[in-house]
């Protein structure tokens, strides 16, 4: 697997970094965007915070811009705070401990393990959908439960390079073990793979299951609110710091009701702030 790695692995940007902060913010972009697309905006990112105590004294509204084409944008909002914890209860540095990285704003059991693994060269496995699948797939017979899951991807972590084996298994997961047409031809663990020597009685059917996934949004996908706030907030993105923007007229084929309902919920999430008295005018949040 680590050869295979080194040979076929992704060479995205933020993997050439081994400050704890960039790879943190990497993670958190990764959690539901297209690597290459998070790869892109992290540089730009980073060279705009290139440390947590930069990142909590900006105001929210930049931040917010600063996020643009990453989609979930309340991530960001969510990376300030923990930006603002680790100022305030660690030094201005990224904790090395995993309950500590696991107590920060955004940062859920997955982020915190691959951060311990990739900056800290912990030995722990971090399992998101895609490690899942290849390890469910590789070494059970069944869909696996998640403590037994857990427990294999923990021991299966080499004492050597183990941010090397967590990029590697994510690698394997997005580019050789995809959802529907796995290429096992392709894959490091074919000779001892469980699913690929068809020992799964349900592996056949489960090769045409149908993809899901931030990278390709559903048909329809204009139709939905995720699509509307982004919109707004892109919109937002566009106005001098401070100013107010009225909405008053549909978006795509959300009608105005549909708008200001979006602004509304943008608003108890702190994405926006609503002009008082106003539903229909907002701009991005000052902090
Ligand atoms: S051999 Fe095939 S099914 Fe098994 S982990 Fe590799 S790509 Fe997935």
């Amino acid at each position: 697997v680590l050869d295979w790695y080194e040979a076929q692995g992704r060479p995205l940007a933020f993997r050439t970094t081994s400050d704890p902060w960039a790879i943190l913010v990497s993670e958190v972009m990764a959690q539901q965007t297209q690597a290459a697309r998070a790869a892109e905006a992290w540089s730009r990112f980073m060279a705009a915070y290139g440390t947590p105590a930069i990142l909590a004294a900006a105001s929210p509204a930049a931040v917010l811009r600063s996020w643009r084409g990453l989609g979930y944008n309340r991530r960001a909002l969510a990376l300030q705070r923990a930006a603002a914890v680790i100022v305030a209860e660690h030094g201005g540095q990224v904790p090395a401990d995993l309950a500590a990285l696991e107590r920060l704003p955004g940062i859920g059991p997955y982020s915190a393990r691959a951060v311990a693994a990739l900056a800290f060269g912990r030995r722990v496995g971090a399992v998101d959908t895609n490690v899942r699948r290849v390890l469910g797939r590789a070494f059970f017979d069944e869909p696996p439960a998640p403590a037994p899951l857990k427990a294999l991807a923990d021991e299966l972590v080499p004492p050597r390079r183990p941010g090397v084996w967590t990029h590697a298994l994510m690698d394997i997961g997005a580019t050789v073990c995809r959802i529907r047409n796995p290429r096992c031809e392709a894959c490091p663990l074919r000779t001892t793979c469980l699913y690929a020597a068809g020992a799964r009685p349900t592996a056949k059917a489960r090769r045409v299951t149908h993809p899901r996934g931030a990278a390709k949004p559903p048909s329809g996908f204009r139709t939905t609110s995720r699509w509307l706030r982004g919109r707004i907030l892109d919109r937002l993105r566009d106005t001098d710091d401070g100013a107010w923007l009225a909405f008053t007229d549909p978006i795509g084929d959300h009608g105005i009701d549909a708008v200001h309902t979006a602004l509304g919920t943008m608003a108890r999430d702190g994405l926006v702030e609503l002009r008082p008295g106003s539903q229909a005018e907002a701009r991005l949040p000052a902090g």
